[in-house]
């Protein structure tokens, strides 16, 4: 798989420096997802407050892909409302469906313009969304 080497630096960077990682004591909710294609797990501890994201913290295995993406994600969206988070959701999912079409959305999603190449790639694109499915399990748990 080739990516842009700018932006498979923002990934290893991730990889090697996950941010939010390490379970939280409290939670709202906790929920465990796996991605049995590549062997990815990641189980993610939400902790809302009101509409807005107080919280998000993590544990898992797997590919660079797959734990970077949890810590861009979660470096995105701890502090927003639960409405900003879906956009930066939606916002993401789109552009993993973008087939390398889109670059994505800065402003929106930051670091996370750095999997606009792995669209490219039918079989990782499920390495980029695992946290990202998480959290969207986990908030709609808490919220609905
Ligand atoms: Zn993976």
């Amino acid at each position: 798989m080739e990516l842009d080497s700018l932006y498979q630096e923002v990934i290893l960077d991730h990889y090697k420096s996950p941010h939010h990682k390490g379970l939280s004591d409290q939670k709202d909710v906790q929920v465990h997802h796996k991605n049995p294609s590549c062997g990815d797990e990641v189980t993610l501890n939400l902790i809302m407050d009101g509409q807005t994201v107080k919280d998000v913290s993590w544990d898992g295995v797997g590919c660079s892909i797959s734990m970077a993406s949890v810590s861009v994600m979660s470096e995105l969206i701890i502090g927003k409302s639960y409405e900003q988070a879906l956009a930066i959701f939606d916002a993401f999912f789109e552009l993993m469906q973008s087939k390398g079409q889109s670059s994505g959305d800065e402003n929106l999603l930051e670091d996370g313009v750095a999997f606009a190449g792995v669209s490219k790639f039918p079989a990782r694109i499920k390495c980029a969304l695992l946290g990202w499915m998480a959290f969207k399990d986990a908030s709609t748990q808490v919220m609905e």
